[in-house]
């Protein structure tokens, strides 16, 4: 009786184990999938005052838009007033 017992321990120990395996293979939902990180298209813009596209993280902020140096947006904004 004492085997018969420890059988059946085996036995759901086994279940648990094969049930648990499963699910790890078992594939992943769509979204849930760990992609690498695809590097970020670097946004453009213009320059107002001259058109000279380049990327925004090196672009002179001003008041209305991007320059493409602290010269053009001087000429462009400075100029108008
Ligand atoms: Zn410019």
């Amino acid at each position: 009786m004492k085997y018969l017992l420890v059988l059946a321990v085996v036995l759901v120990a086994a279940y648990i184990w094969k049930r648990n395996r499963r699910r790890d293979d078992s594939p992943l939902p769509p979204g849930s999938v760990k992609r690498p990180k695809a590097i970020a298209p670097t946004v453009m813009v213009a320059c107002l005052q001259c058109g000279t596209h380049l990327p925004e993280a090196e672009a002179i902020r001003g008041q209305r838009g991007s320059y493409c140096s602290h010269e053009h947006r001087r000429l462009s904004e400075d100029g108008t007033r």
